[in-house]
């Protein structure tokens, strides 16, 4: 327990003071050898041309990293997944299994390629596709089953990799979160007939935009490369991107460990019976990677204190913490998609679901303490803050 002193101030909302004053960390952080980069890449001019080293490198670097044979370089973790559908031959009238609380864009590509979302069930506890439910889904024109790695959480690849290979369905593993992570043996991104990274502003390895499909089949990569290349490529990433892409994968394995550590302090500063309760990976031999902690959250135990309430209460205390995704179905018209089963867990999640994002596990200070202290602090004063 918190000190009395701590606890008895004031939240930040109501006056009191900040429990962390650094606020979240800017991202991406400063770093002295991207510095160095953008010199040498204004040096050699390779900044703004079509072609130089940096591209194959990291093409390489990426290949040896996931040890897969094709890692096909794009514009955006969208356009690589909308590259993959294509590429495993996705197209009108199939459909394509996801799960009902995943980002947007995912739904959004498989309706670009004229296809049918078929949404279902996530797990309670870790927020991840609900593997039992993908019998129910599966109907003949099931072509694919695009699965995510969301918040911290990792979905079993494993057994929807041995679920579809035995019904002849393609899967897309939508590793945009999960960078370096490992189920088993495996890293995130080479479990599917295709994986994706996203480069994007916001993620784990960014250069503002970006993403990649990790392949093994020559077949997929050969229908992606056809699709995008118009005499010139359709969806790039630059010289100047590859070039700031690759320290941060040499990078990677070393931050991820640290991001683990901190999530691992920050349970154990929250406690049990919390009103944030970890969404934790049940799956054994994982090693996630942190884009987002996910919770749940319980209003019940913060004195009925709303979600969004709580969420604004903790940023200002200094925490990026916000609600997290929407449940598709109940964002998107009923004409656009199939569900199975109630979704439930998906609506649930929609209503309690809170994500942390990842800047902050990168500091080794006592900030997971002072996490737990602020949400004593909201908590004690919770009426007062749903009121004010
Ligand atoms: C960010 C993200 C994407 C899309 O990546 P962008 O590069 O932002 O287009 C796709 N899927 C998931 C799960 C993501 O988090």
């Amino acid at each position: 327990m918190a000190s009395e002193s701590i606890t008895s101030e004031l939240p930040a909302l109501l006056g009191g003071p900040v429990s962390f004053p650094p606020g979240p960390p800017d991202w991406p952080p400063r770093d002295p050898d991207i510095e160095k980069l953008f010199a040498a890449l204004h040096e050699s001019g390779d900044w703004g041309r079509y072609h130089g080293p940096y591209c194959e490198r990291f093409v390489q670097r990426l290949k040896e990293f996931h040890a897969c044979s094709h890692a096909i370089l794009c514009c955006s973790g969208t356009a690589g997944i909308e590259l993959a559908l294509r590429g495993v031959n996705v197209g009108p009238g199939d459909e394509v299994i996801m799960s009902a609380f995943d980002f947007k864009s995912n739904f959004q590509n498989i309706l670009a390629v004229g296809a049918v979302p078929v949404l279902v069930e996530i797990r309670c506890d870790d927020l991840q596709m609900d593997c039992s439910q993908l019998e129910a889904a599966v109907t003949d024109r099931t072509k694919a089953i695009l699965a995510s790695h969301l918040s911290g959480a990792m979905v079993d690849v494993a057994s929807i990799r041995e679920f579809a290979g035995s019904r002849n369905i393609a899967v897309i593993e939508d590793a945009c979160q999960m960078h370096g992570a490992r189920v088993r043996h495996r890293i995130a991104g080479t479990w599917g007939d295709a994986g994706v990274l996203s480069f994007g502003g916001s993620k784990l390895m960014t250069s503002g935009r970006g993403g990649v499909i990790l392949t093994d089949r020559d077949d997929i990569a050969q229908r992606i490369r056809l699709y995008s290349f118009r005499g010139n490529d359709a969806y790039p990433l630059a010289e100047m991107q590859a070039a700031v892409l690759i320290p941060q994968l040499d990078r990677l394995a070393e931050s991820n460990e640290l991001r683990r550590r901190s999530v691992d302090r920050l349970v154990a500063a929250l406690g049990h019976d919390s009103p944030l309760a970890v969404c934790k990976s049940p799956i054994i031999e994982a090693s996630p990677s942190f884009y987002k902690v996910a919770f749940g959250y319980d209003s019940k135990m913060m004195g009925g204190l709303s979600r969004e309430r709580f969420c604004e209460a903790m940023r200002a205390e200094g925490f990026a913490l916000d609600p997290w995704f929407r449940s598709l179905d109940l964002v998107h018209s009923r004409k656009r998609f199939r569900t199975v089963g109630e979704l439930a867990n998906a609506h649930a999640a929609d209503h309690n679901a809170v994500a942390l994002h990842h800047p902050i596990l990168l500091d080794p200070s006592d900030w997971p303490e002072r996490f737990a202290n602020a949400l004593e602090k909201i908590r004690r004063f919770a009426d007062d803050l749903q009121h004010a």
